[in-house]
Parts: structure tokens; C-alpha cells; sequence
């Protein structure tokens, strides 16, 4: 089985978000589709180990928010990365609260739907939600919505473990070997940083050692802190 096969599978980036007793949280997710237009209705997969999941079950409430393709990686690191259990993921973004009560994420969203919940399906590792639109509205009618594939193409990105698209990184880890020591792979996210590419986004020249980047610097992914990264050993 060649697992880059799946990387053929197309998808969109989404934030979806619920609500429980006053309690807001989001994650991002790759598996969200419109499965029928009268009445509209989505689809949405979730692991059982998302905290957000748990949300849904309980209330049966859910928001998605469309991402446009130059998404800030602070929005991909908080609600890609981050377990809701840990951090408040919402209070550094803006934000309103829709009629169901889910909060919608504004920041980087170019659209963004309202759902009750009407059945649900269980998986095995992940549950299936399907939801009935009750609200949603357009916020950039020009906006460029970001896919999974340009994501993982352009900013290197990998899916968080949950994903139902998550591939093992210890697996890819093996395809990116080469001869060439000191690549380091973020903890969080599974970016690789690479002395051959640098990191333009931050303006690091190609050929800085990992050892000799700023310590202020973050991964460019994910946000996460240089701190957090582990060589790969080839
Ligand atoms: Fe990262």
C-alpha cells in the first residue's frame, strides 16, 4: 500500500466549533462536506479523542468556519495543534456567537455555517456527525478557500493526529530521509525543518543549521516554540 495514494484525496480546511455550558472550543478539520442542499446538510468526522467531538455529542450544536488560503498560522496552531483542555482557543481571536450558540470563528473565515445535529454515525476511531444548516453567511465573496492539499504542498503541514487523513509521521518520517544530518521535525505538527530550504517565511537563509536559528523562532507551521522540535536521526 502506498500511503501518498491518499494525498490524491482532496479536501478543505475548516474550523468547526461547539459549545457546552458556556465552555467554547473549535478544532481544525479536514473532513467536512455538504451531503445534500434541500435541506443543506453537512457531514463532519471527528475523532473520539477531540474534545470538541465530545461538545457535539452533548449538545448537539456545531459551527464550521471556511479558511482562507493565507490562514495565520496562530489560527492553524491553536485550534490545529492545541487540545481545548488545555487553552481557552478562541479569546485571542475574533469571534461571534451564532444562533445556536456555537461560536464562529470571523478571523481568516471566508464563510461559515450553522448546524443541529441529526444523526450521528459511529466510525470505530472516529464519529460521523450530520447536521442541519440553520444560519450561515459569506464574509470574503472573493476569498480563496484553503485546501489540504496546498496546506500540506505549500506550508508543509501535516494533519494533527486525530485527523481522520492523519498519516503516521514516523512513517513519512522514513520516506524524508536523505543522506543529510540535522533536519529537526516540530513535536506538535510534524513539520520538517529542513538547513536546505530554510525557512523564508521567517526569513531564514537556506543552509542555517537548526542549532543556529533565532531561539525566538517558532515553526512556521504550527507556531509551536523551537523547543519543541527533535532531530531526525537518519
Ligand atoms: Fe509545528
Amino acid at each position: 500500500m502506498n500511503l501518498e495514494a491518499y494525498f490524491k484525496i482532496t479536501y478543505g480546511l475548516y474550523v468547526v466549533s461547539s459549545v457546552l455550558d458556556n465552555k467554547l472550543n473549535g478544532f481544525i478539520s479536514n473532513t467536512v462536506f455538504q451531503v445534500t442542499a434541500e435541506p443543506g446538510q453537512f457531514a463532519i468526522a471527528c475523532s473520539k479523542n477531540n474534545f470538541t467531538a465530545d461538545m457535539i455529542m452533548q449538545s448537539n450544536v456545531f459551527a464550521l468556519s471556511a479558511l482562507q488560503k493565507e490562514t495565520r498560522t496562530d489560527i492553524i496552531g491553536a485550534f490545529g495543534y492545541r487540545s481545548g483542555k488545555d487553552i481557552e482557543k478562541f479569546v485571542n481571536f475574533n469571534y461571534k456567537i451564532g444562533k445556536t450558540g456555537a461560536p464562529i470563528l470571523l478571523d481568516d473565515s471566508i464563510a461559515w455555517f450553522e448546524c443541529v445535529v441529526s444523526q450521528t454515525v459511529d466510525m470505530g476511531s472516529h464519529i460521523l456527525f450530520i447536521g442541519k444548516v440553520v444560519d450561515g453567511d459569506l464574509i470574503d465573496s472573493a476569498g480563496e478557500p484553503l485546501t489540504y492539499a496546498w496546506y500540506r504542498d505549500v506550508k508543509k503541514g501535516k494533519a494533527p493526529k486525530n485527523a481522520p487523513t492523519f498519516i503516521d509521521a514516523n512513517k513519512l518520517k522514513e520516506q524524508a530521509k536523505t543522506n543529510f544530518p540535522q533536519k529537526y521535525t516540530c513535536n506538535a505538527c510534524g513539520h520538517i525543518y529542513d538547513p536546505a530550504l530554510g525557512d523564508p517565511e521567517h526569513g531564514i537563509p537556506t543552509g542555517t543549521r537548526f542549532e543556529d536559528l533565532p531561539e525566538n523562532w517558532v515553526c512556521p507551521v504550527c507556531g509551536a516554540e523551537k523547543t519543541e522540535f527533535s532531530r531526525i536521526e537518519n
